[in-house]
């Protein structure tokens, strides 16, 4: 290894782990990648999971995710390509489009569905899920829909474009700020052999998600359709080359290292917890929730 090459390293986290994901179905048969899975969860804290879904044959997608319940943190969905009609139990509803965002933070309870509003044609997107602090998971719900403009963007050296959902990038303010875990989701996309450094605060734990081309990161390729689980190592950034033409997801936040007891759409901190999910859900204490736009 030549100095240069240390150099960069010394520059940017290092890989510590590359993750291709588990290909799964979940609603009514929506063929996805579970990329962030559950026994990733104390590693990744605040991030609890992160599908990805790109399906060009609406068989693989046309059933949606159906009515269901959600308590405890919140959900962001990201389009990349087609269309999704969310509705809740509170009569909200939305059409979140290529390129849009819904942010919705479930809290103490809501029952929502997730449909798609094409028939044919590709459905590509995201969905992570990102948890609430414990004095927090049972606060009143709501949800934003984000129009694809109200995205900040800039383009930054070599043509990179980046999109700041959440937190900040290079200055510019992203769309969502969280006091608590302060999450960080950029969209960024290289064209061939573009470089791109963003800054993350050593305690924070951070991932990349390559969905087009190829990336190099501290020596290490990321591949299409990968995960790379960026090392604590002390360094305060991460630096993404691109190898081919690259759109790559940066996420971000600060642990909450607070005990996670997941049950299917519920997540809390206890077993008992768990249980009042169930009996209120059971009891329709979620269908009676009024959900606002925030
Ligand atoms: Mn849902």
């Amino acid at each position: 290894m030549n100095h240069a090459v240390k150099q960069a390293r010394a520059d940017s986290r290092a890989v510590e782990r590359l993750v291709r994901g588990v290909p799964t179905s979940d609603g009514a048969g929506v063929r996805l990648t579970r990329v962030l899975t559950q026994d990733l969860q104390r590693r990744l804290d605040p991030f609890l999971m992160l599908d990805a879904f790109r399906n060009e044959n609406p068989d693989d997608y046309i059933g949606g995710f159906p009515d269901h319940p959600h308590r405890g943190f919140e959900t962001v969905t990201y389009m990349i390509a087609g269309r999704m009609r969310h509705r809740d139990s509170a009569g909200n509803e939305g059409l979140l489009g290529p390129g849009g965002v819904q942010w919705m933070t479930a809290g103490s309870g809501l029952i929502h569905s997730e449909l798609p509003e094409q028939e044919q044609g590709l459905m590509e997107g995201f969905q992570l899920w990102l948890n609430l602090p414990a004095r927090n998971k049972m606060i009143a719900p709501g949800y934003r829909d984000i129009a694809p403009a109200a995205i900040p963007e800039f383009t930054a050296e070599g043509g990179v474009r980046v999109r700041v959902i959440a937190g900040e990038s290079h200055g510019v303010a992203g769309a969502v700020t969280r006091p608590d875990t302060e999450p960080l989701f950029l969209d960024v996309h290289l064209p061939a052999r573009a470089r791109f450094t963003q800054t993350l605060p050593a305690g924070h734990n951070a991932f990349t998600c390559t969905y087009r081309g190829s990336a190099r990161i501290a020596g290490t390729e990321v591949p299409d359709r990968h995960m790379a689980i960026l090392a604590n190592d002390g360094t305060h950034a991460v630096c993404i080359e691109a190898i081919a033409d690259a759109r790559v997801l940066i996420v971000a936040g600060r642990p909450l290292n607070e005990p996670i007891a997941q049950h299917g759409p519920f997540v809390m901190n206890t077993a008992e917890e768990l249980r009042r999910a169930f009996d209120d859900y059971r009891r329709g204490a979620f269908e009676a929730a009024a959900v606002r736009s925030m």
